[in-house]
């Protein structure tokens, strides 16, 4: 569903992705473990090309994102993100939050686009507040709108960059419940995340960076109980 071939990226004189290939097959949970600055977050970001690439190829579906352009665009759509901060548009509603991609982008119509972005409101539990603006609502709900927002477009793969960061710690959960239930569903899931219980849960697959190289590549419990690098264990014991 994901493929990376040969993948290279630089900022200056940084070679943040080193030859980065990777596959990951329809329906995977990918956890994308790693020390600060090892390119996670950059990983993500070329998967939807919100980074170009300077060499290699990606593809999603068996699509080869282009550079640029309306089938970038296209390609693009197919690749749901959730980040960090939830980045809501703050000056619309719940409701118009979910509904707008679809109308500009996949061109719903406006009745049709307000019932799906109902269900995925009811799906991530917050359909009783589609009327409020994103201020007024908690960090947790406000990343649930985030996901259902991402879902609305229909997408085949779902990237989260550390979704759960920045929230307060009763908020994780809710979060991460609405994430495994995803995973249940089948969605295929590039997930960067600090949350080890959630990666032994719902993770099928650990890679763990290292200086924008994918250092590890293992099944949860493979790798939380017999990492292979000096690199892996020394995370590994700084944060469990
Ligand atoms: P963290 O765990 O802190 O989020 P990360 O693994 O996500 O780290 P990236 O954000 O991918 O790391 O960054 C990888 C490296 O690339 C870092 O050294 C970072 O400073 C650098 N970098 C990231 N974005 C840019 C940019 N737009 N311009 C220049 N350097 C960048
Ligand atoms: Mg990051």
């Amino acid at each position: 569903m994901i493929s990376m071939k040969s993948v290279n990226k630089h900022f200056g004189a940084l070679h943040v992705l080193q030859e980065i290939d990777l596959e990951v097959p329809r329906g995977q949970v990918v956890i994308v473990l790693g020390p600060s600055g090892s390119g996670k977050s950059t990983l993500c970001r070329t998967i939807n090309r919100l980074e170009p690439i300077d060499s290699g190829e990606i593809a999603v579906d068996g699509k080869v994102l282009p550079a640029e352009g309306k089938a970038l665009a296209a390609l693009r759509a197919d690749v749901g993100m959730v980040f960090q901060s939830f980045n809501l548009f703050a000056h619309k509603t719940i409701l118009e939050n979910v509904m707008l991609a679809p109308v500009k982008v996949r061109k719903k119509s406006s009745a049709d686009a307000k019932k799906t972005a109902y269900e995925l409101l009811e799906r991530v539990g917050i359909a009783n507040q589609a009327d409020k603006y994103p201020a007024q609502l908690s960090g947790g709900q406000q990343q649930r709108v985030a996901i259902a927002r991402a879902l609305a477009m229909n997408p085949k793969v779902m990237l989260f960059d550390e979704p759960t960061s920045a929230l307060d710690p009763e908020m994780v959960n809710e979060v991460l419940d609405v994430m495994t239930s995803l995973a249940k569903e089948g969605m295929t899931m590039l997930v960067v995340t600090h949350e080890m219980g959630f990666a032994r849960k719902a993770g099928d697959r650990v890679l763990f960076m290292a200086d924008g190289q994918i250092v590890e590549d293992s099944e949860p419990a493979t790798f939380f109980t017999a990492p292979k690098s000096e690199r892996a264990k020394d995370f590994l014991g700084k944060i469990l």
